[in-house]
């Protein structure tokens, strides 16, 4: 079709029965439309994939979508070829095909059947593929998880570096760039590697205001305190990550002898323990999933009422993105970190094996962590400045909801330690 005759609300119910526009949705389409670069931020869950999928199942040619997971790239194709009763309208092209399935996906591309190829960017980089992709009309580029190009991102992938350059190849053909990564530094990286500074830029508000924000002490009692917290909340669902299995394990065991339904989550469980964990979680067999960051990737269940850091992560993007898998539903989520600068020093000592330049992002990051943890001002409001986003202390939604503006304190101790980080920084650049 073109692009002009498309009636966008009708390809919105014909596709995915959707009666309305999701947030800045509609905009972002008619820019991908009328073939302009577009660079899409937005949060989990905001709804970035209709993005790109409903223009390229309008438009004619083939998307090519690039994305990180081989697993989450299964789910959308099949997400994809349930809306329609044609299979070959959305293919992935990925190393584990077989000579015969290539041949397939070829076809229907070449016969104009396929509006939507998923590939995984290591695969784009093979000559074969891109010399194929030269040869059939192409709509657009999508890339999704964006962040995945920049070392400022929380998951640097080398291969996303060389997506311009094989891009480039391809001819000239709109990127469209999505990420729910709000960090302005990450934003800069992804519009300069994919050269696309002259995209239209469309970035959704970072604010939840649903959830309050909490910080606590942590000292030697933070487990009896953790299990005073979940007995103010019995019978809500709740996630509490640590930094180790072994943490894990432990504070699960002493959750469950203290009454309360916990499992453990983490990658040292086999496959089948953690599907089983998960589930129970899901189906509220369990109350309490005790877990490392290998949990929340994927994880959907809209009523989780708490989100509980007994260790504080490396990021404020990190403690963002976990803090978010509470309360999707719009109701209560309360976000709990215990935060102790010895954590700050563990966090720092995990760091010094690794490359300076690794080392220096990591500690600017997690100063900014220090920073959030110490501060006395609203924590809504740092944390939304840290992606870039003013948000007003007095009349903004949730504005209240945070331990600080709550009980607003004075905090003189939190300086010298700032002081301290601040230091170790400047002595890896020098
Ligand atoms: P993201 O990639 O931004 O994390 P997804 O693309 O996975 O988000 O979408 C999140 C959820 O929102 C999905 O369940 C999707 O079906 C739903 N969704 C997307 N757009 C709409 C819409 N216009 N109306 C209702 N639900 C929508
Ligand atoms: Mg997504």
């Amino acid at each position: 079709m073109k692009s002009t005759e498309i009636d966008l609300h009708k390809e919105l119910k014909k596709y995915f029965g959707f009666n309305k526009f999701k947030g800045l949705q509609e905009d972002v389409v008619k820019s991908i439309i009328s073939g302009h670069n577009t660079f899409v931020i937005m949060p989990t869950g905001g709804g970035k994939s209709l993005c790109y999928q409903l223009p390229a199942l309008a438009l004619d040619g083939t998307a090519i979508v690039v994305s990180p997971l081989i697993a989450l790239m299964k789910n959308q194709v099949d997400a994809i070829r349930s809306l329609s009763s044609e299979p070959g309208i959305a293919h992935v092209l990925n190393s584990s095909l077989t000579k015969t399935e290539i041949n397939q996906v070829k076809k229907d591309i070449s016969s104009g059947l396929t509006k939507l190829l998923y590939v995984a960017p290591e695969s784009l980089t093979k000559e074969e593929y891109v010399s194929f992709l030269q040869s059939v009309p192409l709509s657009f580029v999508a890339i999704d998880e964006a962040h995945c190009i920049s070392e400022w991102g929380h998951d640097f992938r080398p291969e996303y570096r060389n997506l311009r350059s094989i891009i480039r190849q391809l001819g000239d053909v709109p990127v469209i760039g999505l990420t729910a990564t709000a960090t302005p530094k990450v934003q800069e990286d992804i519009l300069k590697n994919l050269e696309m500074t002259d995209a239209n830029t469309f970035k959704a508000s970072f604010n939840r205001a649903n959830l309050f924000y909490e910080v606590r002490t942590k000292t030697k009692n933070v487990e009896s305190d953790i299990i005073r917290f979940i007995r103010q909340h019995k019978g809500k669902s709740g996630v509490i990550y640590c930094l180790s299995r072994k943490k894990v394990e432990e504070i699960a065991q002493v959750l469950q002898v203290n009454g309360i339904s916990a499992v453990p989550y983490h990658a040292g469980l086999d496959a089948k323990t953690r599907a089983k964990h998960q589930d129970m979680f899901l189906m509220e067999d369990v109350d309490v999933v005790v877990a490392t960051i290998a949990f929340g990737m994927g994880i959907d269940k809209p009523d989780v009422r708490f989100v509980i850091h007994h260790d504080i992560p490396k990021s404020l993007e990190s403690y963002y993105q976990e803090t978010g898998r509470a309360g999707r539903d719009g109701g209560e989520g309360h976000c709990l970190a215990y935060y102790s600068y010895k954590d700050i020093e563990k966090l720092e000592k995990f760091m010094s094996g690794k490359p300076v330049a690794e080392q220096e992002i990591g500690f600017a990051l997690l100063q900014e962590v220090v920073a959030y943890a110490e501060t006395s001002m609203s924590r809504r409001k740092f944390l939304l400045h840290y992606f870039g986003e003013e948000f007003d202390e007095v009349n903004g939604e949730g504005a209240d909801m945070d331990d600080n503006v709550r009980n607003p304190k004075k905090k003189v101790e939190a300086q010298d330690q700032v002081v301290t980080l601040l230091k170790v920084v400047k002595n890896i650049n020098q």
